[in-house]
């Protein structure tokens, strides 16, 4: 077994990559509870079986729930989300399919993705959602926000972020760059779509996407 394996090594070899993934677990945040290989999504159904029964899905319908089961394949790296879990400050683990290994090319772009995006939507959950200028969303208040609000937001924030700190992790591949900044413009076009009925949506959506700087 090697026992410190490369991105590209975990990449190649399906056994190693828990190994890689606990490896990287101390460049996590403190949110963040664990990162599980789980190839074909089963521990992550598990995850969802376990909140739906403490009442903490009671967002979603039973075929919301089912639907959310069955998508292993297009979400690469899976965190699960629910507005009963944000700001309750519980750590939060990530789900890596075998996809996550397939579809990156690179240490850095895989890196990215867990640091830069995952972590981000782990630090909601776990801290509430901080839109700036003193708007948090937590536990308290979002039930105020449409719940497809509050998860295209973090979207857009999570995108942001990455697209942010790319030079600093000294990417440069464009086709991967792009990539995010389609997904960005994606989830505002979402996040703009959903009607605001409240004074906390509207003022989210100002933050996020009028505000300068
Ligand atoms: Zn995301």
């Amino acid at each position: 077994m090697v026992k410190n394996p490369t991105f590209l090594e975990a990449k190649k070899n399906p056994q190693l990559r828990q190994v890689y993934l606990d490896s990287i677990m101390p460049l996590c945040p403190e949110s963040v509870k664990e990162l599980v290989y789980d190839p074909y999504g089963i521990k992550k159904n598990q995850h969802i079986d376990e909140l739906a029964s403490q009442n903490l899905l009671n967002h979603l319908t039973k075929e919301e729930i089912a639907s959310s089961k069955k998508r292993p394949f297009e979400a690469y790296i899976a965190v699960i989300y629910s507005p009963a879990l944000i700001g309750e400050r519980k750590q939060h683990p990530m789900f890596f399919s075998r996809f996550a290994f397939e579809k990156y090319n690179s240490a850095a772009n895989f890196l990215s993705s867990v640091l830069d995006h995952e972590t981000i939507h782990i630090d909601s959950l776990v801290y509430g959602i901080d839109f700036g200028k003193n708007l948090i969303v937590n536990r308290t208040n979002a039930n105020q926000v449409d719940w497809k609000i509050l998860l295209f937001a973090d979207e857009v924030r999570a995108y942001n972020n990455q697209i942010e700190k790319l030079s600093e992790r000294g990417i440069k591949d464009l086709y991967f760059r792009e990539w995010l900044d389609w997904q960005l413009t994606s989830h505002e076009d979402l996040l703009l779509m959903v009607n605001s009925k409240t004074e906390l949506e509207e003022r989210i959506k100002e933050n996020l996407l009028y505000s300068s700087f």
